[in-house]
């Protein structure tokens, strides 16, 4: 089994982008259709939220840490074979945009899986030149205790990025990216993980 994350929900937005673009709302709707694309592979993959909602008692998201709690201890609960977080970027310089893959500084595994994630998302973008990243930080990176990354889609502080990151192509484009990538990284898992 593997988790999808689809970060943020309910009152905390995430990251907001051009045109009130919505971090949330993308994470969700890319989220969706990499389940959808995985489970046209056989895979199974189960979603830390369904729907616009925090995972926090109040359910609605206000309280950060306990919905990053909540998520993490789900996945130490569950033990899926590989944590996929989505989400979306943002920076001060609108120039900036690509998607971007983060690991735990300290899981091999975490780097082996990032790394094979960064590469087919490279095949939507060839113009994209980031390489995954070590995160020393991330509660969610830190915490889980399998093999977990961060997928950082694009900038929604981007133009360019932000619209096409708001469109349903684009989305399926990412989605179908993604499930590559983790059907690619189960494979390796499977051969070279714990
Ligand atoms: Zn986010």
């Amino acid at each position: 089994m593997r988790k999808l994350q689809s970060a943020h929900g309910g009152s905390d937005p995430g990251k907001i982008g051009l045109n009130n673009l919505l971090e949330k709302d993308i994470n969700l709707a890319i989220t969706e259709k990499v389940k959808k694309c995985l489970e046209k592979e056989k895979i199974t993959a189960e979603l830390t939220r369904k729907e616009d909602k925090g995972l926090g008692t109040t359910g609605d998201g206000s309280k950060k840490t306990e919905d990053m709690q909540a998520r993490v201890k789900m996945i130490n609960e569950t033990k899926p074979v590989l944590t996929v977080s989505i989400h979306q970027n943002s920076y001060e310089d609108p120039e900036i945009h690509g998607a971007q893959v983060f690991y735990y500084s300290h899981s091999r595994e975490g780097e082996a899986v990032a790394k094979i994630l960064q590469e087919s998302l490279q095949e939507i973008d060839p113009e994209n030149h980031r390489r995954a990243k070590a995160n020393e930080t991330y509660y969610l990176l830190r915490r889980t205790k399998v093999p977990t990354v961060i997928v950082e889609c694009g900038f929604l502080t981007n133009p360019e990025e932000a619209e096409k990151l708001s469109g349903e192509e684009y989305q399926e484009q990412v989605a179908e990216a993604v499930a590559k990538g983790i059907a690619k990284c189960l494979e390796y898992l499977n051969e070279y993980g714990n």
